[in-house]
Parts: structure tokens; sequence; C-alpha cells
């Protein structure tokens, strides 16, 4: 990984972050509980649970990468960041951009499911 690349990825991981501190805020407010006696308009009761269901699964997975994307802020200027942690390849870039909390490659990522 070049210097540059590392540059665009630091500054597209802190992009992420704020994308995903804003999405857990929306959520947050979204998940907050239903009182029995609030009015829903034309959502029944039972079609607000299914979706603040729905809601609290993002939000749990939102989290999940938030902490992912942090760990991978504090990891960046490590020499061993965008290395595979099974085979030691180097993370190809492509990858390192859809996923830049990516601690394996995509061929070692596939075996440990
Ligand atoms: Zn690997």
């Amino acid at each position: 990984m070049t210097k540059q690349q590392r540059v665009q990825l630091r500054q597209q991981i802190e992009a992420d972050i704020r994308n995903l501190e804003e999405q857990i805020e929306t959520l947050e407010r979204k998940t907050k509980p239903i009182s029995p006696d609030c009015g829903l308009g034309r959502l029944t009761r039972l079609e607000a649970m299914g979706e603040s269901h729905v809601n609290h699964k993002v939000l749990d997975e939102s989290r999940l990468r938030l902490t992912r994307l942090r760990n991978a802020l504090s990891r960046i200027d490590h020499e061993m960041f965008g290395i595979c942690i099974d085979c030691e390849e180097e993370i190809g870039m492509g990858r390192m951009k859809i996923r830049p909390e990516s601690v394996r490659c995509v061929a070692c990522a596939s075996n440990v499911i």
C-alpha cells in the first residue's frame, strides 16, 4: 500500500465513521420504545413493532461496524495495516476501499465462514 493510498483510506474511514454516527443517532431515535397509547396512524402496532425489530438489527450492525472502523483508524499507520492476518499477503486495494476495516484478504475471509 502506498502512502497516497493510506491517506485516501484514512479519509474514507473518517467519512464512513461520520456517516455511521449519524445513522446510529437516527436509528436510536426510531428505536425508542413504542408507548401503547400513542397514535400510530396507518401503522398497526404490530407493524410498528416489526419495523422496530428491523431497526434494532440495523442499529446493532451499524454499531459493530463503527467499532471496527474505529479500530481500523487506530491501526492505519501500523505496517501490518492492509496485510491479511492469516496469509500475510496484502489485502487488495479494491477490497480495502469497500471495507477498510478488513483484516483478511478475500480468499481467507471466505474460509472463515
Ligand atoms: Zn489471506
